[in-house]
């Protein structure tokens, strides 16, 4: 088994790591029921909102545009 260290109770739940092999290396505190400090809780917005964003400014038409370009 992985050795999986959770943060504990009012700790910052930011967590590092890929491929299950987390560490939670933010020892910011919290309060109950908040998961994550508000330094990484902006930051966990902003990544889901940037992600979103690239999907969409990605299109297929941007391609074609730059072989007819050239
Ligand atoms: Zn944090």
């Amino acid at each position: 088994m992985t050795e999986l260290r959770l943060p504990r109770a009012g700790q910052c739940k930011w967590a590092e790591g890929t491929g299950g092999n987390y560490t939670f290396p933010c020892r910011n505190r919290v309060e109950a029921g908040i998961s994550y400090c508000s330094e990484h809780h902006a930051l966990v917005y902003i990544s889901a909102e940037e992600r979103r964003r690239n999907r969409e400014s990605t299109p297929v038409a941007f391609k074609a545009q730059r072989r007819i370009a050239a």
